[in-house]
């Protein structure tokens, strides 16, 4: 017997749009998927959603939102920016009975917090809570939206206050690698850490521009995340993300060279030295060699500087203010920083 749910005939996605005349908009990256082929496969990339939560961001007209229908889960929530996508979803709502919510607004600034049933909370430790997170969004928006994702999943808030919620995303395939580039691949960069350090990440399956209409100048990777029970690095999400952008603003030059600007200039030489020292990580060694473990050790160790002098963790090299130093280490009222009892760490 099949486990679908069967939808009343619903004119085809390409009708909707001719019939409600939405041209795609350029200026907001819309690019529509319309092969059913490849839409099922993005959803079968979900994992088993059947009798489960799932949450689409960015359905459009929602081609995807019906394959996701097609799977039988017990509730659909989309969010959805554009309002003029409201009629062909809202028929989609009513074709369902109730099975499907809408929600219009950003989901960049959306907190799903209270989105689900409290019945479906699951500890962390747990196995995956059946609630999916799934969205084809543009590329302008998925990448500042994962770092979002990745900074709630190390707080455990968001949709991750529910448990391990997993994540089926697309991403421009150049970002969709870098995600999952293995340490020392020319890929390898910021990404790479931070998105590996919280969640088991997959590049799936590329999808060729040509599926979309209009078509996009790029391919479009599909990215499977699973939170981990552990990070890697058990540190908060601010200070790892510090830590690694400045390792990787020189990506071709000693690690060292990023590491040092954590410190004020007077003071970078010695505390850089200190910090890779402390980490038992080779200084020579380039950003893109560095595991995700030696970037934990250097987190460590960059704590442990900064709780000698807790001033250390708000400087910033690339603000104009820098909080209490300045780019000479002096504090803002002058005084040289040796002077504030840094100096004993030289
Ligand atoms: N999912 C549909 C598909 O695959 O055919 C549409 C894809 S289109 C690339 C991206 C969709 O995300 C558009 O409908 C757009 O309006 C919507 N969108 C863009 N930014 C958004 C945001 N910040 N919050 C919610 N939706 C957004």
């Amino acid at each position: 017997m099949s486990s679908r749910l069967r939808l009343p005939p619903l004119p085809s996605i390409r009708d909707l749009i001719r019939l409600y005349r939405l041209r795609a908009l350029r200026q907001l990256s819309q690019n529509f998927l319309m092969d059913q082929r490849l839409i099922d496969k993005i959803v079968r990339a979900a994992g088993r959603i059947k009798d489960g939560h799932v949450c689409e961001v960015g359905p459009g007209p929602g081609g995807i939102t019906r394959a996701i229908l097609g799977r039988n889960p017990e509730k659909v929530v989309v969010i959805e920016k554009d309002r003029r996508f409201i009629p062909m979803l809202e028929l989609l709502t009513e074709a369902t009975d109730g099975k499907m919510d809408v929600i219009i607004g950003d989901v960049l600034s959306f907190n799903m917090e209270k989105m689900f049933p409290e019945e479906m909370r699951l500890d962390w430790e747990s196995h995956t809570p059946n609630i999916h997170l799934i969205g084809n969004l543009p590329f302008s928006v998925s990448t500042p939206l994962i770092i979002r994702w990745l900074h709630a999943i190390a707080d455990k808030g968001n949709a991750w206050s529910y448990g391990r919620v997993p994540m089926t995303l697309t991403f421009q395939k150049e970002v969709a690698e870098r995600m999952t580039a293995p340490v020392t691949s020319p890929q390898r960069c910021r990404l790479s850490v931070m998105c590996q350090n919280w969640c088991n990440v997959q590049h799936v399956f590329t999808i060729p521009g040509s599926a979309f209409v209009p078509k996009p100048d790029v391919d479009v990777g599909v990215v499977h995340f699973e939170p981990k029970i552990e990070p890697i690095i058990p540190l908060p999400f601010t200070m790892v993300e510090k830590v690694v952008r400045c390792i990787f603003s020189f990506r071709q030059k000693y690690s060292i060279r990023g590491a040092e600007t954590l410190f004020p200039v007077v003071l970078r030489e010695s505390l850089g030295l200190e910090m890779y020292r402390l980490a038992d990580v080779d200084p020579r060694a380039r950003p893109f060699q560095l595991t995700v473990g030696e970037f934990g050790r250097l987190c460590s160790a960059y704590e442990s500087i900064c709780l000698r002098d807790p001033r250390l963790f708000r400087y910033n090299s690339r603000s104009s203010k820098k909080d209490s130093f300045d780019e000479e280490g002096q504090l803002e009222e002058g005084q040289p920083l040796e002077t504030q009892g840094v100096s004993s760490v030289l």
